[in-house]
């Protein structure tokens, strides 16, 4: 999934009214990375009320908060504890009148026992418990009973239930959404299936009485409108090797399992794909509390470390890390019929030539047997032109094309990625079509590959390149 990330960016809500009250939102995805990473949860009830949301890439306990109003925690199963640094910078921005939202639904890491937001919910008397909850809700008056959109969940148990304002409960008349001063300050905390579905979090689901209940929480604290709340990156950052690694203090335990596969891996990559890394291209990894995959942007590639069983199991690190760093690798121009699928090809090869042999041909022949259902023996559908292939085939066909080449030509992805680099001038040219691509790979194969790939049902023309087609 390739996406640009910029830290720091100021949110693009339009600044409050004068006078105003304004709520500073500041999401934390440090415990875990989840779809808020991209502010939608301060584009669903923060913004449209004038305000503006941050987010929190590095440690909680080292974030500034001071002109932040409404601090919102969410994770699900994550290995990330809250530590108790974390907990007390919680409690001192709550007792100074700051306003905290808990979103949560119980879920363990790899058969841990714990919840981990537990350890933060238990220092305020309540805890998220493995119950579902039960249809229909009942929801307090101030919240417009009878509009309550929820998508499932589990259900809260309030340790301190005096402490509490329920706000909403379940059939079974346990509790799914409460709140209670702490301090100066309001601490709300719910059922994360109160602010969307599962798990991507896009519908602004409630956000008619979400909206002012979040404003009320926010309200002990006055923030400076005119300066918006700033993200926090991974704040701890090592260099080796020319590559900087970027992580939070939960990350820290990976950071050097990940280095030390990314070394051994690098030189890998660099036999497999044949040159280096486009220049100025793969400096900076950013560990990603997540087991939901990575992102490139070129010069970074962001790492979900817990994917594919890591560090328990390694192929599946090993090919997201090969993935991404080949997104890297291809620019400044993408490949046109087969970004994703090279990627992840380099991926099986890696893994292939990484000792991972078995995990690697198992993954291939999972691509070309899916594949398979919709182009039997890879002869209609066009990956260069045709809308509607699934993905399955665009992902596939090229792994297939590559693996019927290297029968003949074993290096031939060096080879094509050589000349691609050698031809394809970027001072020269703006852009690299799948006729520039069909070329390229003739070149690298010295014959015309042209006639195949029509056989083959994709629809290149050798007189719309101006390459050299042998
Ligand atoms: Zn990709």
């Amino acid at each position: 999934m390739p996406l640009v990330i910029l830290f720091g960016l100021a949110s693009s809500a339009t600044a409050a009214p004068p006078g105003a009250f304004a709520i500073h939102s500041a999401t934390d995805i440090g415990h875990e990375f989840s779809f808020y990473f991209d502010g939608r949860f301060g584009a669903q009830y923060v913004e449209p009320q004038g305000g503006a949301d941050c987010r929190v890439w590095g440690t909680l306990s080292k974030f500034d908060l001071g002109n932040v109003n409404l601090l919102v925690l969410s994770s699900g199963a994550t290995p990330c504890a809250y530590t108790p640094e974390d907990v007390a910078a919680v409690r001192a921005y709550l007792e100074a009148g700051g306003g905290v939202v808990v979103l949560g639904d119980f879920a363990t890491f790899r058969g841990e026992e714990a919840y981990r937001l537990n350890d933060l919910a238990a220092a305020f008397g309540a805890r998220f418990v493995p119950d579902a909850a039960e249809v229909p809700l009942r929801a307090a008056k101030e919240l417009e009973a009878g509009t309550i959109d929820y998508y499932g969940g589990r259900v809260l148990e309030l340790t301190e239930p005096g402490a509490w304002h329920v706000l909403i409960e379940d059939a079974a008349r346990r509790p799914l959404l409460a709140r209670r001063p702490v301090g100066h300050g309001a601490l709300l905390l719910g059922s994360r299936g109160l602010c969307g579905r599962q798990p991507d979090a896009s519908d602004p689901i409630n956000a008619s009485w979400l909206q002012p209940l979040l404003a009320q929480v926010a309200s002990g604290k006055a923030v400076d409108a005119n300066r918006p709340p700033e993200s926090m990156p991974p704040e701890n950052a090592v260099e080796r090797g020319g590559l900087r690694i970027r992580y939070n203090d939960y990350m820290r335990p990976y950071a050097d399992t990940i280095f030390d596969l990314y070394s051994r891996e690098r030189p890998v990559l660099e036999s497999i794909l044949g040159v280096p890394p486009a220049s100025g291209m793969l400096t900076s990894l950013i560990l990603l509390p997540t087991g939901g995959g990575g992102f490139s942007s070129g010069t970074e590639i962001g790492l979900g470390v817990f994917w594919g069983g890591f560090p328990e199991k390694s192929y599946g690190m090993i090919e997201l890390l090969a993935h991404e760093a080949t997104h890297s690798w291809v620019l400044p121009f993408p490949e046109p019929m087969w970004n994703e699928g090279i990627a992840s090809y380099v991926g099986i090869l890696a893994g292939r030539g990484m000792g991972e042999a078995e995990a690697a041909d198992e993954t291939l022949k999972g691509w070309i047997d899916n594949a398979r259902r919709d182009d039997p023996d890879f002869s209609k559908l066009d990956i260069a032109h045709g809308t509607g292939v699934p993905h399955s085939v665009a992902m596939a066909k090229p792994m297939w094309i590559f693996e019927q080449l290297r029968t003949e030509r074993p290096d031939i992805l060096a080879r094509y990625f050589q000349a691609k680099r050698q031809l394809i001038d970027p001072g020269k040219v703006d852009d690299y079509t799948a006729d520039d691509a069909v070329a390229v790979l003739s070149i690298a194969m010295e014959r015309d590959l042209f006639p195949w790939f029509k056989s083959l049902g994709i629809t290149v023309d050798r007189a719309k390149t101006a390459l050299p087609v042998p």
